[in-house]
C-alpha cells in the first residue's frame, strides 16, 4: 500500500467519528480533506504536508486528531497530496500527469531526487505562495524548482487558495512541518510568543523568529491581522529527510502538549 493509500484509509476511519469534508482540490483534482469534530466551528486550524516529503506530519496529526476528540479544531492533515505521491511515488506517478508540465518543469522533475520532493505537482514551494513579502525570502527562486519556487503570483496555487479560504475566519493557524524542533512565531513582530514560549515547554523545542522567511502561512496569516501562526518543525536534526511513518506515533507524543497550549490561551 502506498503511503496516500494508507492516508486514504485513515480518512474513511475518521469519518465515523468525525465530519471529513472536501474543503478544495489539488492541481491534479486530488481531495484536499478537511476534518473537524461534528457541531462545532473551530477558530482553530492545524496544517501538515504542506511539503511533499514532510509527510510524516500527516500520521503525526491523524494520531493527534483520534486523541484529540471533540476538540474544536480543524485539520487539514495533508496540504500538498500531489506533492506527497510526486515525493513517495516517484517517476511512476509523474509518468501520470507528465503531459500537463511545460518542458521546465519537467525537466526539474526529471532530473530530482523525488524523495526529497518539496513542491507542489508542478513544482511550486506551496509555504512560499502566500501573499506576504511574496518573494522577497532569502531562499526563494523564480523558476520551477523541487523546492523555493514562489510561483507567478501570490496564491497562484490551488492548494494556497484553499488554505488561505480555510484560514479567514480563524483565530489561530498550526502549521506542521519536518525537521528541526523548532517553534517559528510572528512575523517581523512577536505575534505569538507567549504562545510558542509555552509549546517550547511542553514539547522540548527551541522558539523562535523566523528572519528572512517570507510568503509562508503563517507569515500571511499574520500580516493579515487574523491572529497567531505558529510554524512547528517536528523530528530532530538527527533524522534524515524523509522522516519516516513510523515515527509519526513518537512525534505525536512529543507534540500532544499542543493541547494544553490552545486551552491555556482559549482558541479551543
Ligand atoms: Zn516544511
Amino acid at each position: 500500500m502506498t503511503i496516500y493509500e494508507k492516508y486514504i484509509k485513515r480518512i474513511l476511519q475518521l469519518e465515523k467519528n468525525f465530519q471529513v469534508t472536501t474543503s478544495g482540490r489539488s492541481f491534479l483534482n486530488a481531495p484536499i480533506f478537511t476534518v473537524k469534530p461534528f457541531d462545532t466551528k473551530p477558530r482553530v486550524l492545524i496544517t501538515a504536508a504542506i511539503h511533499a516529503r514532510e509527510y510524516v506530519t500527516t500520521f503525526m496529526l491523524l494520531d493527534l486528531i483520534e486523541r484529540f476528540g471533540n476538540l474544536p479544531i480543524v485539520y487539514v492533515p495533508m496540504a500538498n497530496p500531489d506533492g506527497v505521491r510526486l515525493a513517495t511515488e516517484g517517476r511512476s506517478f509523474y509518468e501520470t500527469y507528465k503531459e500537463r508540465l511545460t518542458d521546465a518543469e519537467r525537466q526539474v522533475i526529471e532530473t530530482s531526487n523525488l524523495l526529497l520532493w518539496k513542491a507542489n505537482a508542478r513544482c511550486v514551494d506551496l509555504n512560499v505562495n502566500f501573499d506576504a513579502g511574496w518573494g522577497k525570502g532569502e531562499k526563494n527562486a523564480t523558476k520551477a524548482g523541487s523546492e523555493n519556487y514562489i510561483g507567478d503570483k501570490p496564491f497562484s496555487e490551488f492548494e494556497t487558495k484553499v488554505l488561505k479560504r480555510l484560514s479567514l475566519d480563524k483565530k489561530c493557524v498550526i502549521c506542521y512541518h519536518s525537521l528541526g524542533e523548532e517553534i517559528y512565531y510572528g512575523y517581523n513582530n512577536e505575534v505569538g510568543k507567549a504562545e510558542a514560549k509555552m509549546l517550547s515547554e511542553k514539547t522540548g523545542y527551541a522558539y523562535k523568529t523566523a528572519k528572512g522567511s517570507h510568503g509562508g502561512h503563517k507569515d500571511w496569516f499574520i500580516k493579515s491581522g487574523l491572529g497567531i501562526g505558529l510554524t512547528v518543525e517536528v523530528g530532530s536534526e538527527n533524522m534524515r529527510h524523509p522522516i519516516g511513518i513510523e515515527e509519526a506515533k513518537r512525534l505525536a507524543d512529543e507534540n500532544e502538549g499542543i493541547k494544553e497550549v490552545l486551552r491555556e490561551f482559549k482558541y479551543v
